[in-house]
């Protein structure tokens, strides 16, 4: 379950997040959410480079909902 004392460090604040420990990183759920998920530098996490407004919140939720790692959640600041 994703720790929002661990989140990946280039994560934008806000409620959404990936956990750095639990991203392997397997890009399933960048295929969700493109606009707001990319890889970091080095492609060894994904991080929310945006949280979700208005539509976009659907596709935070099927990111979330698709992650096998449940690496991904809502519950930061
Ligand atoms: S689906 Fe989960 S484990 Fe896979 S890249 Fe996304 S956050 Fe990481």
């Amino acid at each position: 379950m994703a720790d929002k004392n661990n989140k990946v460090p280039e994560n934008v604040p806000g409620p959404w997040y990936v956990d750095n420990e639990l991203c392997t990183p397997c890009r399933v759920c960048l295929d969700e959410a493109p606009e707001l998920i990319r890889y970091n530098a080095d492609e060894t996490k994904v991080y929310f480079f945006k949280q979700p407004e208005g539509d976009e919140l659907a596709k935070a939720q099927s990111a979330r909902d698709v992650c096998p790692q449940a690496a991904i959640a809502d519950d930061g600041e």
